[in-house]
């Protein structure tokens, strides 16, 4: 009888479980079948080289008639470096996701080289056009399960080019087990800028044309900082490079500075040319953050 009635008070916490579980399980279905909904075919066109990225008069709506991103025109140099700011909820997530082929405009079209990157292939365009994070996403495995993600054509000579590029090797180096470590629950074996570190050799491991980056708004240890900037500077020269800024000090370096607000972009241009437009939203971002320091020019 004992028994008999603790096995009922499980069930009755299980089904409790399940029940208020459920809300959460259906919003996840729900986000399946829009982002498959959206899905770039597996198979197209054949993407050779990505060239200039332009928006032609871009346009997205989650749901009808509520545009979250509405007339983006812009042209992306190959090679150049793009930082592109803004507040929350501006934009900024959806533009990646559309660049990356996750989601399809709902007017306007993304062009590469000329052509619309609806007709790739969707295996090689995202081969071409890879992002970080801002919070690095670790799998359960060792540094090489994680830098390979599922890839099984990765040799581990692009291992560990990658992980040199994105200046992880020194670090796996000092591991006993090398790349074969485990990271633990979360990536709890390794830092915060360790696992930065190697979700940008994830990120560099297929060679691509475009890599686009969210920068973490958590502050990494000042060595990783250093590093991936250095990374960064390095990879300028062979592929184009979107940033998506949280500081102000990233854009030091970029060639153009992209700005969104409510889903528009309202500037765009280099980081000296918007500096020096009193009227510019970029300009007024430099003065609050100087007054926030103290600094007086
Ligand atoms: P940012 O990255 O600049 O914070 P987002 O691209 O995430 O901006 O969001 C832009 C707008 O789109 C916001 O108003 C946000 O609420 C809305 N949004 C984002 N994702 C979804 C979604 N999956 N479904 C519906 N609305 C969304």
């Amino acid at each position: 009888m004992l028994r008999s009635l603790s096995y009922g008070q499980q069930i009755q916490v299980s089904s409790a479980t399940i029940h208020s579980t459920q809300p959460y399980v259906a919003e996840l279905a729900d986000e399946i079948d829009s982002y498959r909904a959206a899905a770039v075919p597996a198979t197209g066109a054949s993407v050779g080289s990505v060239g200039a990225l332009v928006l032609e008069d871009v346009g997205f709506e989650y749901h009808e008639g509520q545009p979250v991103l509405s007339g983006l025109v812009a042209t992306i140099a190959p090679c150049e470096v793009v930082g592109v700011i803004g507040p929350s909820g501006s934009g900024k997530t959806t533009l990646v996701q559309l660049l990356l082929g996750l989601r399809t405009p709902t007017s306007g079209r993304v062009l590469a080289d000329g052509r619309d990157i609806r007709s790739f292939g969707r295996r090689e365009w995202v081969r071409k056009v890879t992002f970080v994070p801002q919070n690095p996403k670790l799998i359960r495995g060792t540094i090489a399960d994680n830098i390979r993600f599922f890839r099984d054509g990765v040799s581990d000579a692009q291992v560990e080019q990658a992980a040199r590029l994105a200046h992880l090797h020194e670090d796996v180096e000092g591991f006993p087990e090398g790349y074969g470590r485990d990271v633990g629950e979360g990536g709890g074996q390794l830092s915060g800028g360790q696992q930065q570190r190697l979700c940008i050799a994830r990120a560099l491991v297929e060679d691509p044309d475009i890599l686009i980056l969210d920068e973490p708004t958590s502050a990494l240890d000042m060595r990783s900082e250093h590093l991936i900037r250095q990374t960064l500077g390095q990879l300028r020269e062979d592929m184009t490079i979107i940033i998506i800024a949280h500081r102000l000090s990233t854009l030091d370096r970029v060639d153009q500075i992209v700005v969104l607000d409510h889903g528009r972009l309202i500037e765009h241009g280099t980081r000296e040319d918007l500096a020096a437009d009193p009227s510019s939203r970029f300009h007024h971002l430099l003065a609050t953050s100087r007054a926030a320091q103290g600094v007086v020019r």
